[in-house]
């Protein structure tokens, strides 16, 4: 036990202070320390402490008083906190709450008077005392990189006084944390506001990208910091004092830890030390001050009223965007070809699919059937619903036969009946099981009319067709900096927010803006256009050979694809870039013969081209099969989307201009839905 026990007294006996009253009362009883009073400032208070209290209770805080003692320990309103500083420093050493003062200038001054008054000021940076971020620390040291981001959470339940709080400075132990674990400053910051809730993306070296959400909402306390790696990814809670750390093989590692004896003891204790010998490692003045500064610099800015946002892709997910933004911000849409619609949107197999697609993956299902209703009110003239679709499956299916493709249709409640094609078109001895089904398909060149259409109609879009984005950047202001090049040369543009959707350039465009690449897998993917001489037909083998056939809703035009002979390369790049295939070698008489054990219609079909598309996917998905749509929200006010099925789109456009729309969001959700507009009414 150490000789000397500084004097301490206590200035605040608010919720926090009685807290801290708890634990000096602790450490005084273990001889660390002497309480030599509490000084409160209502008779609240000083009733909350309560009677037969042996401590002395003070209703002024005078000099005398000050003096009396080797320290205080502010615990009083964050707006109190510089004032007082400054009256005790001269006099005694100083404990005081986080923020140190409510602005970067009034804490340069004292930290200044710190250094002048050789006492020791340190500030209650009480996280990194907590035992997880203590463990984190020594987590995030043993590895040799910065993780490529950082999301975080800190909020408490909505109370009364939210509206009078800047949840950058209460909530801005999240800085302090990130401070603490990498001991960087950020490079640049953008902050918004949504209600009582400030979300903050800041830029530290590396990159790293670090969003933060901290303020009030939601029925329960939640701290949580979610660290992100190329090879793993760490989330503490702090709440239930956890620390899960998952490796991309699948390995899940938690540990809980000790709440004994508590961030707030320890905190104390490091005081203590620090009064006794100035050189015992402690938040100083230095890192409230800095704390502040990057707080404070991260504050969200005034929104614009209609901000400006540009979509980069022309396919059916860009477009759809455009088209859903257009309703909040002012819209630049860039499409390098002259049309929209051109690649991978119109090179697929214009399936609307219900579902039976996707037998291994319910979740892919699940997507189709919330996001159907959307897609249909939007673009139901786009939908050719009279072209039977049938799903079959092998007779020496391995992997689904008829059982497990029955079980998995019923339980998803897709609606089908048995039934078979017309004769001559499929081989009933291959297969098993037949379903005649209600799916449907895409008129794809008249889905790019309609959304053509809309786009020109609208005034307060701006499409720009034959218009490659180039690079872009993200400016000191946050803007959102493009270099584009037109049919009349190259510029620079500058938006509020960005919404990639260039699909096989996703990583390329992310990677411009300091956004992590994803590890994508790139499949050459070959479709055949086929003329045959039968009614309009569906017809899908789902497992065994894996063919589809699907009739495009033209009289005689087919489309036929392959699960092994429609991919003739696939690569996942170490760098995540899309590849350049350089010549595209056809697969066609293979495609047909292997198609034909299962379609003997397929003799008599005449091959019109081949379409190939670059199908991007997640390189590493658990699911092999499953196709959804993935949104990354960057933060800095960007977004990344990968289609995975075309009925997904309005639903996502809708998401990101939720998020997008931010606290102005209750206002416009009074806004009715944009009338459907068709080509026939046009
Ligand atoms: C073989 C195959 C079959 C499929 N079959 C179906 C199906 O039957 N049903 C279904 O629902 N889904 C299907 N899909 C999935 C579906 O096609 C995609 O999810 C969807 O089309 C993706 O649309 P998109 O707008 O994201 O991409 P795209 O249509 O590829 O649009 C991206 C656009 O970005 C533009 N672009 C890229 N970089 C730049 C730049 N730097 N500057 C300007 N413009 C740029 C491109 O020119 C392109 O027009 C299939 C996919 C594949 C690969």
């Amino acid at each position: 036990m150490p000789d000397y026990r500084p004097k301490v007294l206590l200035i605040g006996a608010g919720r926090f202070g009685l807290q801290h009253l708890a634990e000096w009362r602790r450490l005084a009883a273990g001889g660390e320390v002497e309480v030599a009073g509490v000084v409160v400032n209502s008779e609240k208070s000083r009733d909350a402490i309560g009677a037969g209290n042996d401590i002395p209770v003070h209703r002024q805080l005078d000099d005398a008083l000050i003096r009396g003692v080797d320290a205080v320990d502010i615990v009083t309103p964050s707006e109190t906190h510089a004032a007082l500083v400054q009256r005790c420093l001269p006099l005694a050493h100083v404990l005081v709450e986080k923020p140190l003062a409510m602005d970067p200038a009034e804490a340069a001054e004292l930290r200044k008077l710190a250094l002048k008054s050789g006492r020791v000021l340190m500030v209650g940076h009480l996280f990194r005392f907590h035992p997880v971020v203590r463990a984190l620390k020594r987590l995030v040291d043993s590895i040799a990189e910065f993780p490529r981001g950082i999301d975080g959470i800190m909020t408490n339940p909505g109370d009364g006084s939210a509206e009078l709080k800047d949840p950058n400075l209460e909530f801005l132990h999240l800085f302090d944390i990130v401070d603490f674990l990498f001991g960087v400053e950020p490079v640049m910051n953008i902050g918004r506001r949504n209600g009582f809730v400030n979300q903050v993306s800041v830029r530290y070296p590396g990159p790293m990208n670090v969003n933060l959400k901290m303020g009030w909402g939601g029925e329960a306390k939640v701290r949580v910091l979610k660290l992100v790696y190329s090879d793993r990814q760490i989330t503490a809670n702090l709440v239930d004092n956890s620390i899960v750390e998952a490796s991309r093989n699948n390995q899940v590692h938690k540990t809980f830890f000790s709440a004994d004896p508590g961030a707030l003891r320890e905190e104390l204790r490091t005081f203590l030390a620090a009064i006794r010998d100035q050189s015992a490692a402690h938040p100083d003045a230095a890192v409230g001050e800095r704390i502040v500064r990057i707080a404070v610099a991260a504050r969200p800015r005034p929104e614009k009223e209609r901000p400006r946002v540009a979509v980069i892709g022309g396919g059916i997910f860009g477009a759809t965007c455009a088209l859903e933004l257009e309703r909040i911000a002012q819209v630049s849409l860039f499409e390098r070809h002259e049309e929209l619609l051109t690649e991978v949107s119109f090179n697929n197999q214009f399936r609307h699919h219900s579902g039976f697609h996707y037998p291994r993956s319910y979740d892919t299902i699940a997507e189709i059937k919330a996001t159907r209703r959307d897609f249909e009110a939007e673009y139901e003239d786009a939908i050719i619903r009279d072209v039977p679709a049938y799903f079959c499956t092998s007779a020496t299916a391995i992997e689904i036969p008829a059982e497990r493709y029955l079980a998995a249709c019923m339980n998803s409640n897709l609606a089908f009946t048995l039934g078979g094609p017309p004769e001559g078109v499929l081989d009933l001895s291959k297969v098993s099981l037949c379903l005649k089904t209600d799916e449907a398909v895409y008129d794809v060149p008249r889905l790019r009319q309609i959304v053509t259409d809309r786009l020109r109609r609208n005034k307060d879009i701006r499409f720009h067709p034959k218009t490659n984005v180039v690079s872009g950047v993200i400016g000191g202001d946050g803007s959102k900096r493009l270099t584009v090049v037109g049919p009349e040369g190259s510029r620079e543009e500058s938006f509020d927010y960005l919404v990639n959707a260039t699909y096989m350039n996703r990583n390329l465009v992310a990677q411009w803006f300091g956004f992590p690449v994803e590890p994508l897998r790139f499949d050459l993917y070959e479709l055949l256009v086929l003329r045959l001489p039968i009614p309009q037909v569906c017809v899908t083998i789902i497992d065994g050979p894996f063919t589809s056939l699907v009739g495009t809703g033209r009289e005689g035009e087919f489309l036929l694809s392959h699960i092994h002979n429609s991919v003739s390369r696939s690569v996942i790049p170490a760098d995540g870039m899309p590849p350049d295939w350089g010549e595209l070698p056809t697969n066609r008489s293979t495609m047909l013969r292997h198609s034909a054990r299962y379609l003997p219609i397929l003799g008599k079909a005449t091959v019109v081209e081949s379409r190939w598309a670059t199908r991007t996917v997640n390189a590493f998905a658990r699911d092999f099969d499953a196709r959804p749509t993935v949104i990354t929200s960057h933060g800095f006010g960007c977004w990344s989307v990968l289609g995975g099925k075309i009925i997904t789109c309005v639903s996502n456009a809708r998401e990101i201009a939720q998020e997008i729309l931010g606290e102005k969001r209750r206002a416009v959700s009074r806004i009715p839905p944009r009338a459907r507009t068709s080509l026939s009414s046009s």
